[in-house]
């Protein structure tokens, strides 16, 4: 139940790995922690069963690791509190932050905004059904590439991260084939000079269709074939591959942040890089709800950790807020 008058040290939104690397570094520096979660605790990694590139554990499934996390925070104290969304956030006169949530307030002297993002769904039949690397579709070709060696895949998209996730996906992959709904690309002019470079390479894994779009992907267990259409002839063919890679983009869930703190034209939250500020004192942003995040597993422990760090430098001189980032900080210790 909710006590507005009682005050957190830390309120943490969202218990992905952003928040719950938060929730560990705070509660365990004994700053009493309040981490509010929509769902259950785990973001986006808990739909994965294998994660091969979180240092120091080989292999791991999402929702294992997540356990692990979450418990650990727990062991120092932190209140993980699930079902439970936050809806909107108040700077009151006297610096702490009022988080509304279920009809509840709640205030603390610092908040961590970790609500991560959502991949962009290509919204065709069998995206859903397949959505999981081992059965084929994926969002994410730094994480699930070495998962289709030697295997057909389509890759989706025609911006940077399109571009740079095709290229890399061609070092593992037998066939690429990238579907792009244009004929130009949106990618920076150099990323497209390599691309096309790699296509035109002499018996290159790599072959464009342009000018077109997924329509289905299909299979048994596991995906087969994925039809694309050509969107200026209409024709359609069917494609036989093991996998499709949907790059088209990344949707953060800020929605309920309004104008609270600055937001960038697409959403993401506004955040100097060093420390993770936002635009208003005492709140961080941690994960891949903030511009400039590598939207990775570790990146996302690593920025809960630097704002679990940094709020305590927030507490100790709430005026370095307003400081530029400077390369004369003191190291922080453990
Ligand atoms: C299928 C899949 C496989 C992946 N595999 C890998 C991999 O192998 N390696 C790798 O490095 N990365 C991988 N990633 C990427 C990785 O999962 C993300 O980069 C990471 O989860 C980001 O963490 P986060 O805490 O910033 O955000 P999220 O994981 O998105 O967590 C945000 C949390 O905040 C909650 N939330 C959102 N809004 C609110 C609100 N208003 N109130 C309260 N709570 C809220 C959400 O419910 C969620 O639990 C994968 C992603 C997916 C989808």
């Amino acid at each position: 139940m909710g006590n507005e008058n009682y005050i957190y040290d830390c309120i943490i939104t969202g218990a992905g790995p952003a928040g719950l690397g938060a929730a560990i570094y705070t509660s365990r520096d004994r700053l009493d922690t309040l981490v509010l979660e929509k769902f259950m605790p785990g973001g986006q990694i808990i739909n994965t069963d294998r994660i091969e590139n979180y240092p120091g554990i080989p292999q791991i499934d999402g929702v294992g690791l997540i356990m692990q996390m979450q418990k650990q925070a727990q062991q120092f104290g932190a209140d993980i509190q699930n079902g439970k969304e936050v809806t909107g956030l108040k700077k009151l006169e006297n610096g702490n932050i009022q988080v509304e949530c279920d009809n509840e307030i709640y205030t603390a002297r610092s908040v961590i905004l970790s609500p991560g993002s959502s991949y962009r769904k290509l919204g065709v039949g069998g995206e859903e059904k397949f959505r999981n690397a081992g059965a084929g579709v994926s969002y994410c070709g730094t994480c699930d590439a070495p998962f289709f060696k030697g295997k057909k895949v389509i890759c989706v998209g025609g911006g940077n991260t399109a571009v740079e996730e095709t290229l890399h996906l061609t070092k593992f992959a037998a066939e690429v084939i990238m579907v792009h709904r244009r004929e130009e690309f949106r990618a920076t002019k150099v990323l497209v000079e390599e691309l096309m470079s790699k296509v035109n390479e002499p018996g290159s894994n790599l072959k464009l269709e342009l000018d077109s779009v997924v329509a289905s992907i299909d299979g048994k267990d596991k995906v087969e074939s994925a039809t694309v259409k050509n969107v200026k002839t209409g024709q359609e063919k069917e494609l036989s591959t093991d996998g499709v890679f949907v790059f088209i983009g990344m949707v953060p869930n800020t929605g309920f942040l309004d104008s609270f703190v600055g937001l960038t034209d697409n959403g993401f939250i506004k955040a100097d890089c060093a420390y993770l500020r936002t635009q208003v004192p005492g709140v961080f942003a941690a994960g891949d709800c903030r511009v400039g995040a590598a939207m990775q597993l570790a990146t996302a422990v690593g920025d809960g950790v630097v704002a679990a760090m940094m709020l305590k430098q927030y507490f100790r001189d709430p005026q370095w807020w307003n400081e530029p980032v400077s390369d004369a900080m003191q190291p922080q210790g453990w």
